[in-house]
């Protein structure tokens, strides 16, 4: 598996459509300071399902959408398309190449894709997730980041690892299920003294 090409059009300083061609091994983005390497990175993250506008360096998930400069008005949508390719069935799907898409809309709404058809968010992160794409992003080290791994407690390095390994996908699930079976016994709780009262 391996990224192919990665589409942004309108995010942050990409007001244009925007494609970059991904080879297999190591690509290099090189440019002037504020020239919108870091907004690359972001374009990655953001499409992967990432849900942190501070991860993202901004402070609301609308900064993503292009605000406009002296010579360009502002765009009224923010979209990202990430092309991956399957064709050793790293991902869970029967296709060899992958395309998950996002878009933001400046009203609010957003949309997600997976190969053209209309998604929800936890498709997509369900899809990345066994891949070490997860919802966690541990696969993108932002700068600074790598200090904050070395410094992080046991707990949050096990974290980590779980991630890295596909187990914190099920501990979230897990933890999911054991939410909705404690709304349940208070349910259950509840109708016990209804029943109680009834008779
Ligand atoms: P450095 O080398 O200094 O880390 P960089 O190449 O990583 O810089 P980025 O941080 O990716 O640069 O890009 C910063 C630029 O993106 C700034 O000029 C900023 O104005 C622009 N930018 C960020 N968000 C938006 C947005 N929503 N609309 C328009 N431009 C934006």
């Amino acid at each position: 598996m391996h990224l192919r090409t990665l589409t942004l059009r309108g995010f942050k300083s990409f007001a244009s459509a925007t494609t970059l061609h991904l080879e297999p091994g190591i690509t290099c983005v090189v440019g002037p300071n504020g020239s919108g390497k870091s907004n690359v990175v972001d374009a990655l993250a953001w499409v992967m399902g990432e849900q942190g506008a501070k991860t993202l360096r901004g402070g609301a998930m609308s900064d993503v959408i292009f605000a406009g400069t002296a010579s360009r008005p502002p765009l009224g949508r923010a979209e990202v398309s990430l092309t991956i390719d399957n064709a050793d069935g790293a991902l869970p799907i029967d296709y060899a190449e992958v395309t998950i898409s996002r878009t933001l809309f400046s009203g609010g709404g957003s949309e997600y894709a997976i190969n053209g058809t209309a998604c929800r968010l936890l498709d997509i992160q369900d899809l990345l997730s066994d891949s070490g794409l997860g919802r966690e992003m541990h696969v993108i080290v932002g700068q600074g980041q790598l200090d904050a791994v070395l410094r992080a407690t046991p707990e949050e390095r096990r974290g980590f690892i779980e991630e890295a390994a596909g187990i914190l996908k099920h501990r979230k699930r897990k933890d999911k299920a054991l939410r909705k079976l404690e709304a349940m016994a208070a349910n259950l709780a509840r109708l016990t003294d209804l029943t109680a009262e009834i008779r």
